[in-house]
């Protein structure tokens, strides 16, 4: 094999293992060349395939040997799996929120029936939007 890409593998696996003691669910899924002095790097977790992300090939490299690369690697890859994380929670309260009901019945000045995201208020006994407060009602 030639000795770059041993190199290489030995590297995507130190990598893969510093990921896999950030986050046990989340994998390398790339390591690869990228444009200029980057590596690409592609890491999924069980909710989520990650974009590619560039970090500086020296980083990379120095890293096994450089605690501060390590640290600034480290960093990279925590945020990668935290941004996964955020983006899930994201849209499953989108996803929540769009199985969520309004209030039952009619706006009693508009007529439309409510949604979950309209505001409404409650007045004189009736229900009515929040931006139909000020109308008045159809005779
Ligand atoms: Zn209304």
């Amino acid at each position: 094999m030639n000795p770059a890409n041993a190199w290489r593998l030995g590297l995507r696996e130190f990598v893969g293992e510093l990921l896999h003691e950030l986050d046990p669910r989340a994998e390398l899924v790339a390591l690869v060349d990228a444009q200029s002095d980057n590596f690409g790097l592609q890491v999924n977790t069980p909710d989520d395939v990650g974009k590619m992300f560039l970090v500086s090939k020296r980083l990379v490299e120095d890293a096994p040997v450089d605690p501060i690369a390590l640290k600034a690697l480290c960093l990279y890859l925590r945020s990668e799996v935290l941004h996964q994380q955020t983006r899930r929670t994201v849209n499953e309260a989108r996803e929540r929120r769009s199985t969520l009901r309004g209030p039952p019945g009619q706006c009693e000045v508009c007529g439309d029936s409510f949604r979950s995201y309209e505001r409404v208020v409650v007045r004189r006994a009736r229900i009515v939007h929040v931006r139909c407060l000020h109308r008045e009602p159809p005779p």
